[in-house]
């Protein structure tokens, strides 16, 4: 008897060459994941197995593992040659403890097996009954757990009752490389969230604007950085100062549109550095209406600066509280609340422009030397690589 680790993905959009490809890169962000734990990998059809790691690993294989995307569900299973009885007393052992409704399950791939299906689950299941008919009852529609046996063409079999849902969605890598840009706040960790788990790769931007702006609150992104590179397998954070482009907003152009220019200004940065580092997408936290910089006026005057690539919005359509229930799951939420400056904070118009016009717009950014201030600013940046 030994304990091994089932993972199971999500196979519906895998069709042809393309299994290959995800099978490829799950294996590797599944190995990359494990990678400080001692244990063996296998490949079976359309599952995985990590077989031979220390008992108590398991709990940190499992947490480890929930963080990966493109696994669809996780199980702790037992695994026994192949004998009924053998498999009746880890059964047993399992059901050890639990109370209410169950039935038994049986897949058998080995035909040599001789005891067919449906005839090894109802004999088990009478004599877990037997055993436990103070705490356990059948159901066969709608049962509290269910005990799965997976008798293997390797002559051994694999008995588990729990099913962890994990993350989902795609293998990071599978689905290219986004810029995310990432602020001391809730949504734009969620939105790299959401995006890593649709399969991109993640890199980070940051602005700035220090000495208005504290070590803490660079700090504090780095944090975030952190907590989103479990899920997207590593992260580079660039940071890039605006300081500068502020100062010359703030004496050149009205004040209700500091927040109007300034977000231009980094969309603009943000594609040029997508450009450098071969990222195709750019990823913003933005939700429709959420804040004056957010309406369909704001979103289409600072979308428009940007020449060639998308820009993605992953949250584009959430409330405020679905985004919180996703930021506490992934574990950001504590961090995003931490007190702290954010540059879109300093020189913060009294009303800012809700529905800016683009006319106006232009009009307000011609007073400013735009590529000048961009050079400078970019040539500026520092990367961290977490
Ligand atoms: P968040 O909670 O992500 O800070 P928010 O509700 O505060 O979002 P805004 O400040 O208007 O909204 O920012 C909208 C989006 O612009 C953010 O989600 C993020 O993608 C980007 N952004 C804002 N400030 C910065 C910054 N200092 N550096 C990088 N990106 C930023
Ligand atoms: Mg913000």
């Amino acid at each position: 008897m030994k304990k091994i680790v089932i993972i199971r993905y999500c196979e519906i959009h895998l069709k042809g060459k393309n299994r290959g490809y995800f099978e490829r890169m799950l294996g590797d962000n599944i190995r990359h994941a494990l990678k400080d734990i001692n244990h063996k990998y296998v490949k079976i059809p359309a599952r995985y197995l990590i077989e031979e790691f220390a008992d108590e690993d398991l709990d940190l294989i499992l947490e480890r593992l929930q963080k990966v995307s493109g696994i669809h569900s996780i199980s702790s299973a037992i695994i026994v040659p192949s004998q009924k009885e053998e498999i009746f007393n880890t059964a047993l052992s399992l059901c050890e403890g639990k109370s209410g409704t169950f039935k038994v399950e049986t897949n058998r791939a080995d035909k040599s097996f001789p005891i067919p299906s449906i005839e090894l689950s109802r004999e088990l299941g009478g004599v877990i009954l037997d055993r436990f008919a103070k705490y356990l009852t059948v159901s066969i529609k709608n049962p509290d757990f269910v005990v799965n046996i997976d008798i293997r063409e390797s002559g051994e079999t694999l008995i588990y009752t729990d099913v962890i849902k994990c993350m989902g969605g795609m293998p990071v890598g599978s689905a290219g490389k986004g810029l995310l840009l990432l602020s001391g706040g809730i949504d734009s960790p969620v939105a790299g969230y959401m995006m890593a788990k649709r399969g991109m790769r993640l890199k980070a931007l940051h602005f700035h604007s220090y000495p208005y702006t504290s070590e803490a609150a660079k700090e504090k992104v780095l944090d975030l950085a952190r907590t989103i590179s479990v899920y997207s397998g590593g992260i580079d954070v660039y940071v890039v100062s605006v300081t500068e482009i502020q100062e010359a907003i703030h004496e050149n152009c009205s004040e209700e549109f500091m927040i109007t220019m300034l977000r231009r200004f980094m969309m603009r940065i943000a594609e040029r550095l997508a450009n450098s580092i071969s990222a195709q997408a750019i990823i913003t936290g933005e939700s429709l209406g959420q804040v004056a910089s957010q309406t369909i006026e704001s979103l289409t005057s600072s979308n428009s600066v940007v020449e060639n690539i998308p820009v993605l919005r992953p949250l584009i359509a959430f409330d405020k509280l679905d985004i919180i229930a996703i930021a506490e799951k992934i574990g950001t939420f504590e961090t995003s609340i931490l007190p702290y400056e954010d540059c879109c904070t300093v020189f913060l118009p009294k009303f800012p422009v809700i529905k800016p016009k683009m006319e106006k717009v232009l009009k307000e950014e011609s007073n400013l030397k735009v590529e000048e201030l961009i050079e400078r600013a970019m040539a500026a940046i520092e990367k961290y690589e977490l």
